[in-house]
């Protein structure tokens, strides 16, 4: 376990608005038996325990003018859902999964994969019924990125995460209306808020890459500097395949971001969560700094695959050490 860094004490306030109970508790840290993620942080108010911890770190969010602007009602977030055609068109599902692989690169985003709906996908009381999770990613600006820790003055890598959020949900929206102007439903999802859908164990079984150990997940072309966002669609698809290659492996012998966290939030070892053996960030100690410096996000500008044009020569490194260790097992 990662220890708390002698020099970081959260603010007050943030300790005052912290629940007489552990986030670690809430997300299943611990537990051996498979079950749903409760809603957890990013999520209305009434829905989950932390809302007056939440409500502490939005508030100081909004002090920083920079970070309103960003999020304010202006924000371009994409159109207003249409409605959905009545006259289905009807087309194979590959030959869909090729049109709406096509429409969202040629609509603002990096990355696009398709997995099948599973019910872990789903947080706890939520429904989500259609068969197929379209997964987006949007690439970040690094150097932005990288300039956290932010300052309510200067919140350069919380205006960055909150554009590409923006971004994310355009292609989202745009990809849902152009959906539905095929007479199939869809829904789209977009961050930073949660609702419904978990956002990075689709994108996983997606091929979008692997969890690292900050919590997030490396790409084999962006590293962990993008952003998701997602479409649940009953429109027939093909399903994309995971992609491992080893990224997990490096993360076993590197402490780049255990060292960089001010808060010694980044586990060193995988825990068990809900019944899965992971990397895993403790909540309780992350969330009050990462309230303090806007959303953070050290941890992923500082890991060495979000460095532009490294993730590509890292993959293939990783990907050929993990052949050379099968050949010779
Ligand atoms: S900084 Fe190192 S240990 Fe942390 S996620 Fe990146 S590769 Fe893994
Ligand atoms: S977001 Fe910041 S506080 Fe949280 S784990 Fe990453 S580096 Fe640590």
């Amino acid at each position: 376990m990662a220890k708390p860094h002698d020099d970081y004490s959260p603010l007050p306030k943030f300790l005052e608005a912290f629940p007489d109970m552990s986030g670690n508790a809430v997300n299943g840290r611990g537990e051996t038996k498979p079950r749903l993620a409760s809603p957890f942080f990013w999520h209305p108010h009434s829905k989950q325990a932390f809302g007056e911890l939440q409500d502490a770190v939005l508030n100081h969010h909004r002090l920083s003018a920079g970070v309103r602007a960003t999020y304010s009602p202006k924000a371009l977030r994409g159109p207003k859902a249409v409605e959905q055609v009545p006259q289905k068109i009807d087309k194979d599902a590959a030959a869909w999964t090729a049109d709406i692989k096509k429409f969202a690169l040629e609509n603002e985003a990096d990355l696009v994969g398709i997995v099948p709906m599973k019910p872990e996908y789903v947080y706890e009381g939520y429904e989500l019924n259609e068969p197929w999770i379209v997964m987006i990613g949007v690439a970040m600006d690094h150097e932005r990125l990288n300039s956290a820790p932010d300052s309510l003055e200067e919140p350069t890598s919380a205006v960055e995460v909150g554009e590409q959020y923006n971004r994310a949900a355009r292609v989202s929206r745009n990809l849902t209306n152009y959906i539905m102007e095929q007479g199939h439903y869809a829904k789209a999802f977009a961050g930073p808020y949660a609702s419904a859908l978990l956002m990075i164990p689709p994108a996983i079984a997606a091929g979008f890459g692997e969890l690292g150990k900050h919590g997030s997940l490396i790409n084999r072309q962006y590293g962990s500097s993008f952003r998701l966002s997602a479409i649940a669609t009953e429109m027939p698809l093909m399903g994309d395949a995971p992609d491992v290659f080893g990224a997990d492996d490096f993360c076993t012998n590197c402490q780049i971001c255990t060292k960089a966290c001010p808060p010694g939030a980044i586990s060193e070892t995988k825990q068990t969560v809900r019944g899965v053996d992971k990397w895993y960030v403790d909540f309780d100690k992350c969330i009050p700094y990462f309230g303090e410096a806007l959303g953070c996000g050290i941890c992923i500008g500082r890991c060495p695959w979000s460095r532009p044009g490294t993730a590509p020569k890292l993959a293939e490194k990783m990907s050929a050490r993990r052949t050379r260790l099968v050949e010779e097992s």
